[in-house]
């Protein structure tokens, strides 16, 4: 038969699923003989066989929970509802994963007017006995009934300032005694009925009531936050009470083994003197400093530290007690492995190792990779934050915090960049290619319209800049240059804005920042990762800025150079425009020659950085329409400039109009029609590395061309670049090794991918338009229509943030068995924002790939993921 209750006794530490997290543990510290005031826990299967008999309590399940009673009161020599051996019990909630604050717990059951009497015939401490029992009167309307705790706190509030006292402390017994009765007649007033005086009532009801919170709305809402699920249902624990506001020898508090800010290995904490648990969140008095504990109570400051110390060994990680000291008698109320910030869990993790309480695998397993985002990007002061009210929300696309004058134009901002302005914030309603330079000058990006893979979104992860789209809030005029909030607050061009990535907040006026850097604990924990891991990590930069910071962030090369950047900028737009506009193929390869040495130059920077590390260069890839001007005024400087009709221009732009751009003309397509692009392109490469070579240095080249289908356009563009880089090897006379690969992201590469793997040294795939092909959802527009999707649970997540296992998945599958099948030499990677992301980086492990390329900024995150899959290979 199931059994539906256990006594501490009868449990320990590694059945969460079963006790909750809090029930665990406390069985756990019972049984290793800490001081657990003893007691039961109901299952979460007894929960979840509520909810199915139609929120019934069943025969069984009742009848189990009164024999654990009687063992409790056999145990504790107390028995409920007897006046003058009374059993005192709590009945606190506890889920399998901690849910702190979304569930309820009410104190002191068993109080009636017949025990209050009896006990105070055997302590003579009216004071504490009327004291508890108005609380449980305040905590059952409030759980069971859900009236409002202030309508009794109004009570309290009331009774001091008649009396012109400040603290709960100052009452006194007459004072408790006068606000118990109040309480019973708002109790009566609310409900109709008097306060139940039969304690097995009191009880049932508030076990109900810990299985009702399950579904209650806090709840609800923190589960669908932090991805908890909703069928696992909660334990309850019910445990025979000690008091904490027995006398001024008593004390309630909280209790951190180590700093959950900073890590520093010192116990960290508050208490309140004669206090009852939730006093010191309720915030009524202002708790007290740990530290004052060693003078306050110097005995219970010693056994703290002892247990916390033993508690800290016995579950190998950092621990959040919670504590009630009864007349000298100190209690462990609670312990689970507290929650801290990103830079204490670094340190904390670090710590351990050293102590050696742990080793490295189980330091690496304890950190989420997300959570180092936090450290690797500027962030608002948090005092700061606590001071001010955004004006509006938007989608967190690009983590960190920027705060700066606003523009709302590339020329605008650059225009305030070159007069001295240096924190600058670009707002458009959406960005395309050309404002990749005002991208580039700015701190931070904020659009109006696009999702978490829009143009601006991406773009911005990359440069590791902190970007908000989809920012719906407010409402912009790109011609007048002003934004504008829901009720009207009127912003123009200069105005101070201070952008949130993390969250998509947006503030007024400038609020202050602390900066990023991977050194001391974090260095140290992140090159442990690099130990266990196979895959690599490289990095997508395309400037050798970016490829600074992903070096300095620990990658091994860069996974993908996006190219289109080389060919924006004043000194270089001109030049592309005029091949674009160019009538024949010999005047448009004289245009091209013009841009050569500036590429040239662009990749000797790349290269100087990378010291030999691979690049990964990509031929240029977006549409050529992108390159144009859009408004008149443009149009009519270049035909100026390039000595153009207007009219030619307006025709040509016209004829590289497409219906649907992600699907046209671009990738590798443009080099089939116009190869002298990738011939330029490739001279002004492998020229780059020749100069390296030339000067002994090295140059560890891999050329990639994007968007193939096919292997004979595969064919077609290696001939083309093979002839073209022969060409120059004979001229110079070097000898030179590199490599020629592609990326996979179309559908049909990868189901043809025997045949191109037999043409080339790897494959990268590119998953951002892989899943874009796989579900024909285009990526600047599935925003609008995905969250249809989550809130008809049809899906989950983003298969844009998180790679699709089945489909996409399945896809790859076929690409790197056929690939590795036709050539065992095949180097694999992925270069699409997936190889940032923890899950997918997960699911990725089982391909063996080489390795993994995401932002810089992500480089650190992307280690610690590949160490963690390989672990959990491992195990
Ligand atoms: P939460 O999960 O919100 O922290 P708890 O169930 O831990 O809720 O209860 C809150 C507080 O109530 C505890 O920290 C403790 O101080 C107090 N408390 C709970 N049970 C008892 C008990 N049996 N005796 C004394 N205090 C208790
Ligand atoms: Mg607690
Ligand atoms: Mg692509």
């Amino acid at each position: 038969m199931k059994q539906y209750v256990y006594t501490f006794k009868e449990g320990n530490k590694e059945m969460k699923d079963l006790l909750g997290g809090k029930g665990a543990n406390l069985a756990e510290m019972y049984n290793l003989g800490l001081p657990v005031p003893n007691g039961f826990i109901i299952t979460t299967e007894a929960c979840i066989k509520y909810y199915q008999n139609n929120e019934v309590v069943t025969e069984e399940v009742l009848n189990e929970i009164n024999n654990k009673l009687k063992e409790l009161e056999n145990d504790t020599n107390k028995y409920l509802g007897n006046p003058k051996y009374p059993l005192l019990l709590s009945v606190r909630s506890g889920a399998k994963v901690s849910m702190p604050g979304m569930m309820d717990t009410v104190l002191n059951i068993g109080l009636n007017d017949e025990v209050v009497n009896g006990l105070i015939e055997t302590t003579n401490n009216k004071r504490f006995i009327y004291d508890s029992y108005r609380r449980l009167i305040q905590m059952f309307a409030d759980v069971v009934l859900g009236f409002n705790r202030n309508l009794f706190e109004e009570i309290i509030n009331n009774v001091k300032n008649e009396k012109g006292i400040q603290s709960d402390l100052e009452l006194t017994e007459e004072d408790l005694i006068n606000i118990t009765n109040k309480y019973k007649n708002l109790f009566k007033e609310l409900t109709g009925y008097e306060f139940p005086q039969d304690p097995n009532i009191q009880l049932m009801e508030c076990i109900k009531a810990v299985f009702k919170s399950w579904h209650n709305e806090r709840a609800i809402s923190y589960r669908k936050l932090n991805n908890i699920p909703d069928n696992i249902g909660t334990a309850v624990n019910i445990q025979s009470m000690v008091y904490g506001n027995f006398n001024d020898n008593s004390a309630t508090g909280v209790l951190f083994s180590r700093n959950p800010a900073t890590g520093e290995n010192k116990l960290y904490g508050e208490y309140l003197i004669n206090a009852q648990g939730e006093d010191i969140v309720a915030g009524i008095r202002t708790p007290k400093n740990i530290d004052n504990l060693e003078n306050d109570m110097p005995h219970i400051y010693e056994e703290l530290i002892k247990y916390a110390n033993m508690l800290e060994h016995h579950y190998l990680d950092m621990q959040d007690i919670e504590w009630t000291v009864e007349d000298n008698k100190l209690y462990i109320m609670q312990t689970r492995n507290g929650k801290r910030t990103a830079q204490a869990a670094v340190k904390i993790a670090v710590d351990l190792v050293n102590e050696g309480l742990i080793d490295k695998e189980k330091a690496l397993m304890m950190i989420n990779p997300n959570q180092l985002e936090h450290l690797l990007h500027p962030k608002f002061d948090p005092e700061v934050l606590k001071e001010v009210t955004p004006i509006a929300k938007g989608l967190a696309a690009s983590p960190g915090a920027t705060t700066g004058q606003i523009y709302f134009n590339s020329d605008d901002l650059i225009n305030a960049y070159n007069t001295g302005n240096k924190n600058l914030i670009l707002v458009r309603l959406e960005t395309s290619p050309e404002d990749i330079e005002g991208m580039n000058y700015a701190n931070g990006i904020l659009t109006i319209r696009g999702g978490m893979t829009s143009h601006a979104a991406v773009v911005a992860r990359g440069m590791g800049k902190c970007c908000i789209s989809g920012c719906e809030d407010l409402i912009i005029n790109e011609t007048n240059k002003t934004l504008t909030t829901k009720d009207g607050k009127l912003f123009n061009e200069g105005d101070y804005l201070s952008l949130d990535g993390s969250t998509g907040y947006i503030y007024e006026n400038e609020l202050k920042t602390i900066a990023p850097s991977l050194t001391g604990d974090f260095a140290t924990f992140i090159n442990w990762a690099d130990e266990i891991s196979d895959m690599r990590v490289r990095a997508n930069a395309d400037t050798a800025k970016d490829t600074k910071q992903a070096i300095d962030f620990g990658a091994v090369g860069i996974g993908l150079c996006r190219t289109e950047h080389m060919f924006f900028g004043d000194d270089r737009i001109m030049a592309f425009r005029e091949m674009i506009l160019s009538d024949n193929n010999e005047e448009r390869e004289k245009t091209l020659n013009k841009l050569e040495p500036i590429q040239r130059e662009d990749f000797i920077n790349i290269f100087e950085v990378l010291e030999g590390k691979p690049l990964t260069v990509r031929y240029l890839d977006p549409p050529l329409h992108e390159f144009l001007p859009k408004d008149e005024n443009e149009i009519r400087l270049l035909s100026e400039q390039l000595n153009k009709s207007i009219t030619d221009i307006e025709k040509r732009i016209n004829e590289l109009k497409e219906y649907n751009p992600m699907m046209g003309h671009r990738g590798c397509r443009l080099a089939i029609t116009y190869p002298e692009i990738i011939k330029m392109q490739t001279r002004a490469i492998i020229e780059a590395a020749i100069y390296m070579i030339k000067n002994n240095k090295e140059a560890n080249l891999e050329i990639m061309i994007p968007l193939i289908n096919d292997v004979k356009e595969l064919k077609y563009l290696k001939g083309i670049i093979n002839t073209e880089i022969n060409n120059i090897i004979t001229m110079e006379q070097v000898d030179f090794i590199y490599k020629i690969g592609t990326m996979i992201e179309v559908p049909r590469a990868c189901i043809m991918a025997d045949e191109i793997a037999k043409e080339v040294d790897f494959f990268s795939f590119g998953t951002n338009d892989l899943t874009q092909m796989t579900y024909g959802f285009s990526r600047d527009d599935a925003e609008k229509f995905l969250t249809d999707y989550y809130n008809k649970n049809i899906y989950k997540n983003d298969p844009f943030v998180t790679l699709d296992p089945y489909g996409v998945g399945s896809l790859i599958n076929i690409a790197v068995f056929q690939g590795r099948h036709n050539n065992s030499n095949l180097k694999l990677g992925i270069c699409g924002e997936h190889g940032g992301e923890p899950n997918s980086i997960e699911f990725l492990q089982q391909f063996d790939l080489d390795y993994v390329s995401c932002s810089p900024y992500r480089v650190p995150i992307a280690r610690l993921a590949v160490a963690q899959a390989k672990i959990k290979k491992i195990i």
